[in-house]
């Protein structure tokens, strides 16, 4: 069984502060702090330059794919990291189309992250010639996948309900349409266990800053299925995914495998963070942490619907059927939220009326479930949250 409270240690988390915003930004590892100012004076300061061959720093968008690929299911040099997610998702689907160039539809759904389908909208339009996106209610999404989709584009946990897609399902009837399968495991991805393999997904993106706790800005991360990963040719043909990218040729050549998903220069430090925070995943078994979350968040349920009758369930009651973040409607959501934030208990809403909570057991246990919902259940029967301070509404909600 894995030692949770071990893993909580290696976070650093206020003191009276119950932090269920891990779906949106990881807490900061403390290795990382070190990890990161050593990088600087040891190698950016001491080697300079030379840091790229001698700390290795070329190597790290695979090296870190590598440990990533271990939580999601694919094999070492599957996954490479780099750049932000919504640019994976555009390089994922470009690639994706041009496997299957007599079709024209992208099928995706209305639970989708938006930039997902503002990417896809971008990108389509750049290729004209017909291609269109189309978006289906998420459980509309089987009856769609046809002989006219080439690529079937959809996120595995819905960021507001946590709703969670059957990815081997799904897989397996676009498979059989000639669809291609493309998925984005933003809130899977150290949320659950995810086995891109075994569902033979053709491709898959993610990000390291939410469940992986690489810090903001932590570089994302593209999987290419083995079959396809000489096979691809990357629209965004960087230099860096070139095959000798020092031999400074004129001409473009893919990088062997999934190296030519890599576009420009990494971000170094930003890495080095990334690498300290995977660390907390070493001892990690995901049946485990899948199991915790289930607990965690059944008791955070139990006791928010006991006690705060005002709140709606929005995320499936089946815990089977969600990612690990637990959600509920309320017509003042944003101020309850503003007011529970001002309480040292830190989730996030999601318009029009969503309060989030992220279930993230590696740093949150029982006791800070039932401090969550404590201090939540004052807040709503004393109707603390209406103050004008509450709901004026900040940049990020
Ligand atoms: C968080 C999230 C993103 C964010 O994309 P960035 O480019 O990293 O800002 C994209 N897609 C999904 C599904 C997400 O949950």
């Amino acid at each position: 069984m894995t030692d949770f409270s071990a893993t909580r240690s290696l976070f650093e988390i206020p003191d009276g502060l119950v932090y269920l915003d891990g779906n949106s930004l990881g807490p900061l590892p403390r290795k990382a702090t070190q990890r990161v100012s050593q990088a600087m004076e040891r190698e950016w300061g001491s080697m300079l330059i030379t840091a790229w061959n001698k700390a290795r720093w070329m190597e790290m968008p695979s090296r870190l794919g590598d440990r990533i690929a271990r939580l999601i299911g694919a094999s070492a040099g599957t996954v490479v990291t780099g750049d932000t997610l919504s640019i994976k998702v555009y390089q994922a689907l470009a690639a994706g189309l041009e496997l299957n160039p007599d079709r024209r539809v992208v099928l995706s759904d209305t639970g989708n992250f938006p930039t997902d389908l503002y990417m896809a909208e971008g990108l389509l339009r750049q290729l004209g010639d017909g291609y269109r996106l189309k978006t289906v209610e998420p459980d509309q999404v089987a009856h769609h996948i046809d002989d006219s989709v080439a690529v079937l584009m959809l996120t595995e946990v819905d960021y507001r309900t946590g709703r969670k897609h059957d990815m081997a399902a799904l897989t397996a009837a676009a498979h059989t349409n000639g669809v291609i399968a493309m998925w984005d495991l933003a809130h899977s991805a150290g949320a659950l266990p995810v086995d891109l393999t075994g569902a033979d997904a053709d491709f898959a993106v993610g990000c390291t800053y939410k469940f992986l706790n690489g810090g903001p800005g932590a570089p994302a991360f593209i999987y290419v299925a083995p079959r396809y990963a000489d096979r691809v040719r990357p629209a965004l043909s960087g230099w860096l995914g070139h095959e000798a990218p020092f031999a400074f040729d004129l001409d473009y050549r893919p990088g062997e495998g999934i190296e030519r998903m890599r576009v420009g220069t990494p971000p170094i430090l930003q890495m080095v963070a990334l690498d300290a925070a995977l660390d907390a995943w070493d001892g990690v078994d995901l049946a485990d942490l899948r199991a915790c979350s289930i607990e965690l968040g059944q008791r955070f349920v139990a006791g928010v619907e006991a006690n705060c009758p005002q709140l709606r369930l929005v995320s499936p009651r089946d815990p089977q059927q969600r990612g690990s973040q637990i959600s509920f409607a309320f017509e003042h959501g944003y101020a309850a939220m503003q007011a529970l934030i001002a309480d040292d208990v830190i989730g996030d809403f999601r318009a029009p009326d969503i309060m989030r909570f992220g279930i993230t057991p590696l740093y949150l246990n029982e006791s800070d479930i039932d401090e969550a919902v404590s201090r939540l259940t004052r807040i709503m029967s004393q109707k603390l949250w209406d103050q004008p301070d509450f709901h004026r509404r900040a940049a990020v909600t």
